[in-house]
C-alpha cells in the first residue's frame, strides 16, 4: 500500500539556493516543453522528453540540478495534456515565477534518497536536516517532493511502498453519527469534537481574508497578508487533520464493524453554504473523515458498512422502533414509550440497529 508523510526540512543556506534553482528550473522545463508542444503540436511524454536533453546542452545551468527533477516536470505537462485530452482538466498554462507552487518531485533509484539520525539524504543536495519522524525503512521509498510554502519554509513529502499489518480483532461493532454539530457520535454515547483551537483559527482565516481583500493587489503589504493567511489555514488545517487522524485511529482499532450514514457531503455543503459559513469547516471535515475511515479500514482489515442515507435514524425511537417527529431539538423524546434520550446517541443506536440488519439480510 503508498502511504505519504510530510517532514519538514531545515536546509542550510547552500541548499537552499540549490532547492531554489531547482524549483527555477523546473519551472523553465515545463514552461519551454509547454511552448514546445504548442507550436509543434507534440504531447507525447517521450518526445517531449527528448527536448530535455536539447535543451540541457543549450542551458548548462540546468546540469547543476537534480534530473529526475526535470523529467518530472516533463511528465507533470505531459500528464496535463493527458487530462486535457480526456476532458478531465482544463489545457495547462505556464507556470509564473509569483504565482506558481514552488516545488520538485525526485525519484529514489539505488541509494540516492536515504534517512541517517535526523538527516534525509536528497539527490545533489547531500544530507539535509529534517524534522526526523520517518520510521519506516527507506529501501520502500518511492519518490519525495521538495517544495516551499509561502511563509518560506521548507519540506519534503515522501511516497513510499508500505507493509502494514492489521489491527488485532476486538469483537465489538459500533454505529456512528456524524454531524455539524458534534462531529462524531457513537452508539456508546461518546462523543468527537474539532478542537476549540482550530475554531479559534478558523474565525481568525475570516479576519485576515477580508484585511487581504482591502489590501491592494501589487502592493507589498498583499504579498505580506497573502503570507499570514496562508500561515493561518495551515495551522488551522493541521490541527484539524491531526484529531482526524485520531479520531479515525481510535474508532479503527477499538472496532471491528463500523456503521455509518451514507452521507452526500457535497448535498451537505451546498445546504451548509447558504446558512453559516462557520459550518463550512465542519462539513469538510466531515468529508475528509469518512474517507479516513474508509482507507483506514481497509488498511487495518476492518469493515465499514454505510446506512442508506434516505433512513431516518433521527426520528425512529432506538426503543420502541416508532417514529416521532423531532425537529431540529437536541433531545429525542418519544411519545409513545416515553424514552427520553440525546438525539444523535438515538441516532447512532438507529445506524447500528439498521446496518447489522440489512447486514443480515442476504
Ligand atoms: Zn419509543
Amino acid at each position: 500500500m503508498k502511504k505519504g508523510i510530510v517532514i519538514r526540512l531545515y536546509p542550510t543556506e547552500e541548499q537552499a539556493i540549490l532547492m531554489n534553482k531547482s524549483f527555477g528550473c523546473v519551472r523553465f522545463i515545463y514552461n519551454t516543453l509547454l511552448q514546445y508542444a504548442k507550436e509543434n503540436k507534440i504531447y507525447h511524454r517521450f518526445e517531449l522528453q527528448k527536448q530535455i536533453t536539447l535543451l540541457r546542452s543549450d542551458n548548462p545551468f540546468l546540469n547543476e540540478v537534480d534530473k529526475f527533477a526535470l523529467q518530472n516536470a516533463c511528465k507533470n505537462l505531459s500528464d496535463g495534456f493527458h487530462h486535457y485530452f480526456h476532458k478531465t482538466a482544463r489545457f495547462p498554462v505556464f507556470k509564473s515565477k509569483k504565482n506558481s507552487k514552488k516545488s520538485y518531485q525526485t525519484n529514489k533509484t539505488n541509494n540516492n534518497i536515504s534517512f541517517n539520525e535526523g538527516m534525509i539524504k536528497l539527490p545533489k543536495l547531500g544530507f539535509v536536516k529534517c524534522s526526523n519522524n520517518f520510521r519506516y525503512p527507506d529501501n520502500k521509498i518511492i519518490h519525495v517532493t521538495i517544495y516551499q510554502n509561502r511563509d518560506g519554509k521548507f519540506y519534503a513529502s515522501i511516497v513510499f511502498e508500505a507493509k502494514v499489518n492489521p489491527l488485532p480483532k476486538t469483537g465489538k461493532e459500533i454505529g456512528i453519527d456524524l454531524g455539524t454539530r458534534k462531529l462524531i457520535t457513537t452508539n456508546e454515547g461518546e462523543t468527537f469534537h474539532l478542537p476549540d483551537n482550530a475554531f479559534k483559527l478558523n474565525n481568525k482565516c475570516r479576519r485576515e481574508q477580508r484585511k487581504l481583500s482591502r489590501r491592494n493587489h501589487d502592493s507589498k503589504r498583499y504579498e505580506k497578508q497573502r503570507t499570514r493567511l496562508s500561515r493561518t489555514y495551515q495551522r488551522r488545517n493541521n490541527i484539524v487533520n491531526d484529531a482526524l487522524h485520531k479520531y479515525s485511529y481510535s474508532l479503527v482499532k477499538e472496532n471491528d464493524v463500523i456503521y455509518m450514514e451514507d452521507l452526500d457531503i457535497r448535498q451537505l455543503l451546498e445546504i451548509q453554504d447558504n446558512k453559516k459559513k462557520k459550518n463550512k469547516m465542519i462539513v469538510s471535515s466531515l468529508g475528509k473523515l469518512v474517507r479516513l475511515l474508509t482507507y483506514k479500514a481497509e488498511m487495518y482489515e476492518k469493515q465499514i458498512h454505510k446506512v442508506d442515507k434516505y433512513y431516518p435514524s433521527s426520528q425512529i425511537c432506538s426503543c420502541c422502533q416508532k417514529r416521532n417527529n423531532v425537529g431540529e431539538k437536541e433531545i429525542y423524546h418519544c411519545q409513545y414509550c416515553g424514552l427520553v434520550i440525546d438525539r444523535d446517541i438515538n441516532a447512532s443506536i438507529n445506524i447500528l440497529h439498521q446496518g447489522r440488519m440489512v447486514q443480515k439480510e442476504p
